[in-house]
């Protein structure tokens, strides 16, 4: 809305503003053109998926089958007379199966619940990086002239491909030791 009455912010290089232009301005303007596809906007990040039905069925699957490999192991192994039996199993094998679908039911989720917590705290970090830099990439200016980027009060001009590191940069670049005041007059 203001961006026809902010004068520009002269370029580090070559002194002038008359052939700087807002990067946004270029990508909105000219989408398909080689600079605009170099200059494009920082994707978000995407985010976790939630764990879902796939992960419930594939915990209680792994459970299963660790819970069937409890009974034969315990089967194979005990030496308790077969007195009561059920489904032909005895009563100690069929609770050691219940105990280990259990345990591996509640490690096998907890394992997915782990990760998910990671993978939300990894996305969280992106995701603030991304916001910076997204903010940084509306502040930015090209110049034509020098074919470089620079942010208003930076001191050196950053070449096309390195975009990525300015924007993303933890710290802002190398900015003048006092920003002076934009001259309202100069145009
Ligand atoms: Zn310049």
């Amino acid at each position: 809305m203001t961006a026809d009455t902010t004068p520009l912010p002269c370029c580090p290089q070559c002194g002038q503003n008359d052939t700087v232009r807002p990067v946004s301005a270029i990508v909105q303007e000219e989408p398909e053109s080689p600079l605009a596809q170099k200059l494009a906007a920082p994707r978000s990040p995407r985010p976790v998926p939630a764990i879902g039905c796939a992960t419930l069925f594939f915990g209680t699957m792994v459970s299963i089958s660790a819970a069937i490999f409890a009974v034969g192991l315990t089967e194979l192994t005990a030496t308790a007379p077969r007195t009561s039996l059920l489904f032909g199993v005895r009563d100690t094998s069929v609770f050691t199966g219940i105990i280990t679908f259990l345990f591996v039911f509640v490690g096998v989720h907890g394992m997915f619940v782990w990760r998910q917590a990671r993978l939300n705290r990894i996305f969280r970090r992106a995701f603030v990086a991304w916001h910076r830099a997204s903010e940084r990439w509306q502040q930015l200016f090209y110049c034509a002239r020098c074919d470089g980027l620079f942010l208003p009060g930076q001191t050196t001009l950053t070449p096309v491909d390195q975009m990525q590191t300015l924007i993303y940069a933890r710290r802002p670049p190398s900015q003048a030791t006092v920003a002076p005041p934009s001259g309202a007059e100069g145009g």
